[in-house]
C-alpha cells in the first residue's frame, strides 16, 4: 500500500476462528470473552519496506487469571514494536551507532534505545553468574557527571562487565556487590582494583576472603598522571621564564606518556633529547620508566625491596606529583605485593582492556544523554548477555 508517496507493507492478522486463545501467563487455551479494538506494530521491514502488523487481539477468560489479554507471539505489553523487531535493532545497535540504527531502518532513536534496553533486561534476568573467580573493579571519569563504578568478572575464560552504577562511594559498590547477591560475592577468590579508598574499605569489608591486588593498570595510570602533572608545571614555567622549550616540551605530551620503546622515527630523537636534558620532565620520566622492572620480579621479597628502594628515589626527586605516588605506593605496599602473590592467576591486562572498551563506547556513544542509557549501552556491548530466544523461525 502506497500512502503519501511512502511505500509501506501492512499485515493484517486474524485470529484462527477454530484455535481458542490463550492467557499470557500460563499459556492454557481459554474460552474468549471480548475481542478489542484493532492495535499496530511495527516489524522488520521487509526489502527496506517498513511493515506494519494489525491485530485485535481477544481478551480472554482464564481460569486461573481472570479476564486478559490474550497471548501474541510477538508481542509484549503495550509495546508498538514487535519483539522480533527489536531483537533486529538491537542487534544492529551492536555494531553500529543508535542513531546510525536508528536511521537505517528508519526507526526513531528512542525505538533503537528502548528496543536495546529491552534485550538488556532479559539478559540481565537471564544471565548465568556461577563460576566467578575474579573481580575487577575499576573507575571511569564520564563528562561532567563524575565517575562511574564497574564490576567486571577478570577470569581467563570468562571476561565481561557485570554491574555499573553512579559514582564512586562505598555505596555504590556496596550496591553493586548487593545486586550480584551473596553466593556470587563469597565464591570470589581474587579482587582486583585501583587504590581508591572506599573501594578498598568495602572490598576489606565484604570480600575479605579473597586475595585482593592492586592492579598494574592503575598504578601505571597514576604514575602517566604524575609525569603529565610535572610536564605541565614545568612547560607553565618556562614560558613564564620567557625561556625557550615550553612548546616543543608541551607537543611531546603523549610521547612522553607512551612506554619508550614505543615511540618511533624523529619523535623518539625528540624524547630522547629531553629525556637526556636538565628538565624535571626527565627525571619524573626516567623514574617511571625504571618502574616498569618492578613487575619482573618473581620473590615478593625481592620486589618489595625494589619497592622500597624505587620509594626512596622518588622521595628524593623533588618532583611533587612523583613523591604523591611514592607515598601511595608505599601506603598500600602489603596490597600491591599481593600481586606477587598472586603468582599470575589475575592478568594484568584484563581490567585495562575492559577499560578500554568501556572508554570506546562511552565516546561512540554521543546520543546517550542520559545515564540510563549510557547504562543500557554498557551492558549490552560488554555484558556478554544472553539474548532473548528468536519468536519466529523462518524455516
Ligand atoms: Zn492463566
Amino acid at each position: 500500500m502506497a500512502e503519501g508517496g511512502m511505500a509501506r507493507i501492512d499485515v493484517v492478522i486474524r485470529s484462527h476462528g477454530q484455535i481458542p486463545g490463550k492467557c499470557p501467563t500460563c499459556r492454557r487455551p481459554c474460552p474468549g470473552y471480548d475481542r478489542m479494538s484493532a492495535r499496530t506494530w511495527s516489524q522488520v521491514p521487509l526489502w527496506g519496506i517498513a511493515c506494519y502488523y494489525h491485530f485485535g487481539p481477544m481478551r480472554v477468560d482464564c481460569p486461573e487469571h481472570g479476564i486478559v489479554v490474550e497471548h501474541m507471539p510477538w508481542n509484549e505489553g503495550k509495546r508498538q514494536m514487535t519483539l522480533g523487531f527489536m531483537a533486529f535493532l538491537a542487534m544492529w545497535a551492536r555494531r553500529m551507532s543508535w542513531m546510525e540504527t536508528a536511521r537505517a531502518f528508519k526507526v526513531s532513536w528512542e525505538s533503537v534505545f528502548r528496543s536495546v534496553e529491552w534485550t538488556v533486561s532479559w539478559g540481565l534476568k537471564h544471565r548465568v553468574l556461577t563460576g566467578v573467580k575474579a573481580l575487577g573493579i575499576d573507575e571511569i571519569h564520564r563528562g561532567k557527571t563524575g565517575f562511574l563504578t564497574l564490576i567486571y568478572q577478570i577470569d581467563e575464560g570468562m571476561r565481561r562487565l557485570l554491574w555499573i552504577g553512579p559514582k564512586r562511594t562505598e555505596a555504590t559498590l556496596k550496591a553493586g556487590l548487593d545486586e550480584l547477591g551473596n553466593t556470587v560475592v563469597s565464591g570470589v577468590e581474587f579482587v582486583c582494583s585501583d587504590m581508591w579508598k572506599p573501594y578498598l574499605n568495602v572490598i576489606r569489608e565484604r570480600i575479605g576472603q579473597a586475595l585482593h591486588v592492586l592492579d598494574r593498570f592503575h598504578i601505571a595510570s597514576h604514575l602517566s598522571g604524575a609525569v603529565d602533572e610535572v610536564r605541565r608545571g614545568e612547560v607553565s614555567r618556562l614560558n613564564a621564564a620567557g625561556k625557550g622549550g615550553g612548546e616543543k616540551l608541551k607537543k611531546m605530551r603523549w610521547n612522553l606518556l607512551k612506554k619508550r620503546s614505543r615511540v618511533r622515527g624523529k619523535a623518539r630523537q625528540r624524547l630522547e633529547a629531553i629525556l637526556s636534558s636538565k628538565l624535571a620532565t626527565a627525571r619524573a620520566c626516567m623514574l617511571k620508566e625504571s618502574f616498569e622492572h618492578f613487575w619482573t620480579y618473581r620473590s615478593v621479597g625481592h620486589a618489595g625491596r625494589f619497592l622500597d628502594a624505587w620509594c626512596r628515589r622518588a622521595m628524593r626527586s623533588r618532583l611533587k606529583p612523583i613523591k604523591r605516588v611514592a607515598r601511595m605506593l608505599r601506603r598500600h605496599e602489603p596490597l600491591i605485593l599481593n600481586w606477587f602473590r598472586a603468582k599470575g592467576e589475575v592478568s594484568s591486562g584484563a581490567v585495562e582492556g575492559l577499560n578500554n572498551k568501556i572508554r570506546v563506547t562511552t565516546r561512540r556513544a554521543y546520543g546517550f544523554r542520559t545515564y540510563r542509557a549510557l547504562e543500557v549501552a554498557l551492558y549490552h556491548t560488554l555484558g556478554k548477555l544472553p539474548e532473548p530466544p528468536p519468536t519466529h523461525r523462518f524455516c
